[in-house]
């Protein structure tokens, strides 16, 4: 009898896990074989770097159920050692948004009597084992007036393109020098797209009601499970597309796993059964990752010159201020914070 098929579109980092998850768990008990094949449009090794991903609890919870725990150790062996974030800068004007990190080797220390200001690292001395390949300078810059991404993406010069939206939206001239900083052949201009907040758990009930033909095999077909950005896209301010998307995994392969022993039990498997363990996914994951689509959401700043903005920086200095002062005087006495993800380097 031939095994459940399951297609998986996309190589990236929720597919990944989620291919790896049915080679390794499918067939545990030789009751549920699945044939898997996985479509990747990328190149094998295709550079698309720049910006770190921080893994959590999140990522945790989809890599444990889904890798062997060989796996899973020579995974967080492997992982990157978190670099120092230096210099993190997010500002705003009622036109754009600018958001810069860089991230750089915790071993680079400013050297001995350097005259460079206060946390400068310009006249820092380079370490014998510091790494230039681990360094890296993420800017990253949305504006409303201006070219669309699509006409964006066209343009050939993107570095003068982006001085001249940060001139005419009014940036100090400063920042003028992260975009000098740039590598012409890393800038890419996308769309920022996120997902419909209020989407409920089941959207493919409504989707199919409003339907016209309520049979439309384009509309909410059961057999089609999605999972990470391609369900719940989040603005990236909460720095969790990726962590909910790992997280999808777990959810979606204890109801593919009982699929395949259905299929191997009863030599196939109807639309309702699909119907009913895409369900038990979509309860999992919806509640979890949209509330990750509101937070993120309610992340951005408003226009800082604005008094609104000039408020609200008022307020989160005084509250950083008090909680500062608060943490302290609490680690006085002993008290820890607690990690989630403790595992994690
Ligand atoms: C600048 C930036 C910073 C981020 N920082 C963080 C962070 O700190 N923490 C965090 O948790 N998340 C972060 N994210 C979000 C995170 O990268 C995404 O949420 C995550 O990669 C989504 O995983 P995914 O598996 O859904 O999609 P992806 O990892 O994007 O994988 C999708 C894959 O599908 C392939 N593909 C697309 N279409 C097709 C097709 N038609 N056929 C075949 N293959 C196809 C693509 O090539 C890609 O490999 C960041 C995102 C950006 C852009």
């Amino acid at each position: 009898m031939s095994p459940l098929k399951v297609i998986i579109v996309g190589g990236g980092l929720s597919g990944a896990c989620l291919a790896n998850g049915i080679l390794n768990r499918a067939d545990d008990d030789g009751a549920s074989p699945i044939d898997v094949t996985i479509y990747e449009r990328g190149t094998e090794a295709s550079s698309r770097g720049g910006y770190q991903i921080r893994l959590g609890a999140h990522a945790l919870v989809g890599l444990r159920a889904c890798l062997t725990e060989r796996q899973y150790a020579d995974c967080l062996r492997d992982l990157p050692r978190p670099l120092i974030q230096q210099g993190t800068i997010y500002t705003a004007s009622s036109n754009a948004k600018m958001f810069a990190a860089a991230y750089l080797p915790d071993e680079l220390r400013p050297s001995v009597g350097s005259t460079t200001a206060k946390g400068g690292l310009s006249n820092a001395e380079k370490p014998s084992d510091y790494d230039e390949d681990q360094a890296s300078l993420f800017v990253a810059m949305a504006w409303v007036d201006g070219p669309s991404a699509v006409e964006a993406s066209k343009v050939k010069d993107k570095k003068s393109l982006m001085r001249k939206m940060l001139q005419a939206s009014g940036f100090h001239p400063d920042y003028l020098k992260l975009v000098d900083a740039l590598d012409p052949q890393e800038i890419m201009a996308a769309p920022w797209r996120q997902s419909k907040a209020d989407t409920p758990v089941d959207w493919r009930h409504s989707l199919l009601a409003a339907s016209k033909t309520q049979s439309d095999p384009r509309i909410a077909h059961p057999w089609v499970w999605l999972l990470g950005d391609s369900m719940h896209a989040m603005l990236p301010y909460r720095g969790m597309g990726a962590n909910q998307a790992i997280h999808d995994t777990a959810d979606a392969l204890g109801p593919l796993l009982e699929l395949a022993r259905k299929k191997n039990a009863d030599g196939r498997v109807t639309d309702e059964e699909v119907r009913r363990q895409v369900a038990v996914y979509a309860n999992a994951m919806i509640p979890r990752a949209f509330e990750w689509v509101r937070k993120s959401a309610a992340q951005g700043l408003p226009d800082l010159e604005s008094f609104k903005g000039k408020i609200i920086i008022a307020c989160v200095r005084v509250v950083l201020h008090v909680v500062g002062g608060f943490m302290g005087v609490l680690k006085m006495f002993g008290w820890k914070s607690t990690d989630d993800a403790p595992e994690l380097p």
